[in-house]
């Protein structure tokens, strides 16, 4: 029995991307692909019976996407999507309507699902500092931008500032206490973009899952990073490498105090339908 509070997660499948090898590794070949799932995972708080998804993964509607993206679908990305995250939970009988919180990694394409749905109305969708401002305005304001306004909804977006920042973890100098009693800790990880963040969830009294979207695109990144990765996907070469390093040292510190963390990539790692993640 565990003497603090704990989350519980589970893993949705969104659908799959394609990554082109040479996005994944220096040594990849550009003509081969390689398929990704695209995840998205919902947290439940027991103690104040709070359901929050981190990320959406992909949206159905693909024709919804901006311009810019929808260019790269055929030759690059081949998105496929059978159900998206509002048709996995109503499987497992929760209401997309009890979600109050989205906590989003980043707003890119494959983690937004489609927010302008009905049944997300009233969740706040909670970014990290500096996203906004590296993402907007964005289409259909402008027609060039990768990232869509609807994932920014008005009086619903909220992006952390420094008075949120309120802990350290570790190497990690910016953390946000989401619930406040560090069940689930929200930290600044940029690099792969401004406002990249991680989500720390407790779910046992030594496990914890590192929810790391995408501060790397395959399980090898996670040993390769100053190897064979490639940094190809990440805005900031230097600051998503300095992230990955805190990964490492992150797992270690809580290895050596004999606490296991579990890093889950938005694009790697295989699950059972809605597992229940430990
Ligand atoms: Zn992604």
């Amino acid at each position: 029995m565990s003497s603090t509070p704990t989350v519980q997660v589970h893993a949705i499948y969104t659908g799959q991307c394609f990554l082109r090898n040479h996005m994944l590794f220096n040594d990849g070949d550009e003509n081969e692909s390689t398929p990704c799932p695209v995840w998205s995972f919902y947290i439940y708080h027991p103690v104040t019976q709070t359901h929050i998804l981190f990320d959406l993964g992909l949206m159905k509607e693909l024709d919804e996407y901006p311009p810019k993206i929808k260019e790269d679908f055929p030759r690059v990305f081949k998105p496929q999507v059978k159900e998206d995250v509002g048709d996995a939970l109503k499987r497992h009988n929760i209401s997309p309507s009890q979600i109050k919180t989205i906590i989003y990694s980043h707003p890119h394409f494959d983690h937004c699902g489609n927010p302008s749905l009905p049944h997300f109305h009233d969740a706040i969708c909670l970014f990290g500092q500096g996203t906004q401002a590296y993402a907007r305005p964005a289409y259909p304001i402008n027609h060039e931008s990768r990232f869509l306004e609807s994932t920014f909804p008005e009086g619903r977006t909220h992006e952390l500032t420094d008075k949120d920042y309120t802990l350290t973890l570790g190497p990690f100098e910016k953390v946000h206490d989401f619930f406040g009693d560090k069940s689930l800790l929200l930290i600044d990880a940029p690099g792969h973009m401004p406002g990249h963040q991680l989500a720390l969830a407790k779910t046992g009294e030594n496990t914890y899952l590192l929810l790391a979207g995408d501060s790397a695109h395959s399980a090898a990144h996670l040993q390769e990073y100053e190897g064979r990765m490639s940094y190809y996907m990440h805005s900031d070469k230097d600051a998503a490498k300095e992230t990955l390093k805190k990964i490492a040292a992150l797992t270690k510190l809580y290895k050596d105090e004999h606490k296991n963390v579990r890093v889950c990539l938005a694009h790697a790692g295989h699950y059972e339908d809605f597992e229940r993640i430990i």
